[in-house]
């Protein structure tokens, strides 16, 4: 049983990037301005990338920059030197989508790991065999990839599998898709999917519209949930479990990261499957950040209709996300706050940070920045002294059923 299986996580910014280090991954994602898919999303440029790095060495953990996009003759120019200069920076690895820029990337930055990227649909270990001949240094399976077909690549490869446990799916095979092409002529497999099967449509017959505004319909999955299966990724000896999302808020990374970190450590210590109980306070713990519905995509069985998303977005989230802590006053027992969302004295709060796990308390006083006592937060990014009678630390998070 691989014991030290990586928790690889997405990172949006700078900032998500050290939430998700501080909330247990050992690896983050993030990708670049330029040769990235969700280029459009990405906020890092060289000296960002820099400084998460140097975060990442404090925590032992490692950054990881997609370049994964699919490279038409005139999206070379300042690669060689992009890749120099991420080398240059300490990144650890580069996600690749095409076997050009492994090329390349090989000449310019070899201490650079490759791994090849999901787009590559590899889903058996014959893939593995093939892609050595390029020195990879790890394979994205497909998400496409059932458990025992998962099983079967890490047992005939000595190539470490990096798999998808968590977040939205491609309608296509691992994002091989012109959807977004043919209808907003941005081009998703560089940089610029506009996740059109995610919008809502209407269904015509014969050039007749026959649904109405109730029966529209998404052409997308629900987003993968695989929690009770990382026993069994564990058991394949599985390298690297990736969750996917470089869109998502801090607070939903910080949720996500930690449940997934202390499942995979609660696992590491029995190398026991969770028993039912154990299993239900991890979908709970889940269910408490923005979430679309969920399927354990095609671990366990063929997708069906009840995998798919018709048109339904929110997914019965339990608790809002409400401040942020910057700083504890043991003496006082008063936490600093920055405020995200409205709570009120009398408010039961819960706590939870990367060395503490769901201690409440109720709201019994708010000092304003003025020191006057307020009943009401309302102001997002306002900051506010609140009584919590146990130590919290920078960086915790606070919410709310
Ligand atoms: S349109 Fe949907 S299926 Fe296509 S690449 Fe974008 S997210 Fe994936």
């Amino acid at each position: 049983m691989n014991k030290k299986i990586e928790l690889l996580a997405p990172a949006g910014d700078l900032h998500r990037a050290k939430v998700a280090i501080m909330y247990g991954a050992n690896a983050v994602y993030i990708g670049g301005k330029k040769f990235s898919l969700r280029s459009r999303a990405s906020n890092f440029e060289i000296s960002d990338i820099k400084e998460a790095v140097l975060f990442a060495n404090k925590y032992n953990a490692h950054i990881h920059v997609t370049v994964n996009m699919i490279p038409h003759s005139d999206d070379f120019d300042g690669l060689e030197q992009y890749l120099i200069e991420l080398e240059e920076v300490g990144v650890t690895a580069i996600i690749v989508a095409s076997l050009t820029i492994v090329k390349i990337a090989k000449k310019v930055a070899p201490k650079l790991e490759v791994h090849l990227s999901t787009q590559m649909t590899s889903t058996n270990s014959m893939c593995c065999d093939f892609y050595k001949q390029f020195a990879i240094d790890r394979l994205v399976l497909a998400r496409e990839c059932n458990l025992k077909q998962i099983d079967s690549v890490c047992t005939n490869s000595d190539l470490p599998i990096e798999t998808f446990i968590h977040g939205a799916m491609c309608t296509n095979y691992s994002g091989r898709c012109t959807l977004s092409n043919a209808m907003t002529l941005r081009d998703a497999n560089r940089g610029g999917c506009a996740q059109s099967c995610r919008w809502k449509y209407h269904l015509l017959v014969n050039n007749e519209i026959v649904s109405d505004e109730n029966t529209l319909f998404s052409m997308s999955s629900k987003d993968l949930l695989a929690f009770p299966y990382i026993y069994d990724m564990m058991k394949s000896n599985v390298a690297s479990l990736k969750i996917e999302g470089r869109m998502k808020s801090a607070y939903y990374i910080a949720t996500v990261v930690k449940t997934y970190r202390d499942l995979i450590d609660e696992i590491g210590e029995t190398q026991q499957p969770l028993n039912q109980q154990r299993l239900d306070y991890y979908q709970n713990e889940f269910m408490k950040a923005e979430n679309r519905p969920t399927c354990f995509g095609f671990l366990d069985h063929e997708p069906d209709k009840n995998d798919h998303l018709y048109g339904i977005n929110g997914a019965g989230v339990t608790h809002d996300f409400l401040a942020v802590v910057m700083g504890y006053d043991d003496k006082q027992k008063t936490a600093i706050l920055q405020v995200r969302n409205h709570f009120v004295i009398g408010d039961e709060m819960e706590v939870f940070g990367p060395n503490i796990t769901n201690q409440c308390f109720k709201v019994s006083e708010i000092l304003d920045e003025k020191m006057n006592f307020i009943e009401v937060c309302n102001k997002p990014m306002q900051i506010v002294k609140v009584s919590i009678p146990f130590a919290v630390e920078t960086g915790d998070m606070i919410r709310k059923r």
